[in-house]
């Protein structure tokens, strides 16, 4: 069975998601002292729910994707801020890697010195065999 589902290759906002990310959220965070701020315009979501592939219905893959971030990535990101995490300071530039369900976050502030690029993804190896239809749905643009 080939899969054919490339979620890179165009610009990306967060750390790249790898090439077997079949829902993938990058954002370009701005931090300020302690504070996450998540700017609207530089995040995306590819294959795209909302974002800069413009408004489509939400997929099964990204409800469970966003629904991961608001519950547990991003409220942890900003504890692990608030409290000092020293692979999160501005100078750093190691990659933090987080699993929760199906949904694996790397996050690096790169040594940029204010931004944090995050990626979430869910790999295709995570599928259940009833999901794979539907993500070739996805690869032919249904
Ligand atoms: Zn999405």
């Amino acid at each position: 069975m080939s899969m054919s589902v490339t979620i890179t290759g165009r610009h990306w906002f967060g750390l790249q998601p790898a090439d077997t990310a079949v829902a993938a959220w990058g954002a370009r965070a701005i931090i300020t002292g302690r504070v996450l701020d998540l700017v609207w315009n530089r995040q995306q979501c590819d294959p795209g729910c909302r974002g800069t592939d413009g408004e489509r219905a939400l997929s099964p893959l990204h409800v469970e994707l966003h629904n991961e971030l608001d519950s547990y990535f991003l409220p942890l990101l900003r504890q692990r801020l608030k409290a000092y995490d020293p692979d999160l300071d501005q100078r750093s530039d190691a990659v933090t890697e987080i699993h929760n369900g199906r949904v694996v976050l790397r996050c690096s502030p790169n040594a940029s010195c204010g931004y944090l690029y995050i990626c979430a993804t869910i790999d295709r190896d995570r599928l259940t065999p009833d999901e794979l239809p539907s993500l070739e749905e996805v690869a032919r643009g249904a």
